[in-house]
C-alpha cells in the first residue's frame, strides 16, 4: 500500500459563471483516483493578478490525501482543466475558466520543467494563503516557514470570502 500524502490545491477561475467552475472542480477533486478529498475553503472572490482587463476570479483551496506522485497529481489536475474547457493562450495571467496549481506536495521541495513545489508564488497571494489558513490552520510550510507568519506579511488585497455563512 503506498503511502498517502497530504496535499493542497489553488483552485481560480474568472470566465463562464466561475462559481458554478469551481465547484464543478470540487465535484471533479472528489473523484480523483488513489485520492481523497479532506475538505474545503469557503470561495473567495479576488482581483486579477496580471492583466486588469479580466473579470475578478472566485478562488478556493482543497486539501487531499492522495498515494499519485506530484507529477501523477499535475497530470490529473491539468485533465480537469483541459474538461472545463481551460485554453492557454495570449498574456501569462489571462482569464481562464479554470487553474488548477498544486500548492504543496507533503514536504517535498520539486523543481523540474513541469512542476515547483511549494508553488512559486504561494507565499505572496493572499487569494491563497487565506483559504489555504481556513483547510491548515498551523501549517508549516516546506523552506518558506509557518503559514501563519507568511499572512501577516500579506494584506488581503480586496479579498473576500463570499460564503462565510454557509
Ligand atoms: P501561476 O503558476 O503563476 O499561478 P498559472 O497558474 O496561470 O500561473 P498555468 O498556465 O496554469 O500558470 O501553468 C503553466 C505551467 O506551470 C504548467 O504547464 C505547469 O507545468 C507549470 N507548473 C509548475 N509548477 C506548478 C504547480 N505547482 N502547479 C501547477 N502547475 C505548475
Ligand atoms: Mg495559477
Ligand atoms: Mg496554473
Amino acid at each position: 500500500l503506498s503511502k498517502r500524502i497530504v496535499a493542497y490545491i489553488g483552485l481560480g477561475s474568472n470566465l463562464d459563471h466561475p462559481a458554478t467552475q469551481i465547484s464543478s472542480a470540487l465535484q471533479a477533486l472528489v473523484k480523483l483516483p488513489e485520492s481523497t478529498l479532506i475538505n474545503h475553503s469557503h470561495l473567495y472572490q479576488s482581483r486579477p493578478m496580471g492583466p486588469q482587463d479580466q473579470p475578478d476570479y472566485i478562488n478556493s483551496v482543497a486539501h487531499i490525501e492522495t498515494a499519485l506522485s506530484a507529477e501523477q497529481l499535475l497530470d490529473q489536475l491539468q485533465a480537469i482543466e483541459q474538461q472545463q474547457g481551460r485554453v492557454r493562450k495570449g498574456a501569462q495571467w489571462g482569464a481562464r475558466t479554470l487553474d488548477l496549481d498544486l500548492l504543496l506536495y507533503g514536504d517535498s521541495q520539486i523543481a523540474t520543467e513541469r512542476l515547483t513545489v511549494p508553488h512559486p508564488g504561494l507565499h505572496q497571494r493572499a487569494f491563497v494563503l487565506y483559504p489555504l489558513q481556513e483547510v491548515a490552520a498551523s501549517l508549516e510550510i516546506v523552506g518558506l516557514g509557518p503559514l501563519e507568519q507568511l499572512l501577516s506579511t500579506c494584506p488581503r488585497d480586496g479579498l473576500m470570502c463570499l460564503d462565510e455563512a454557509e
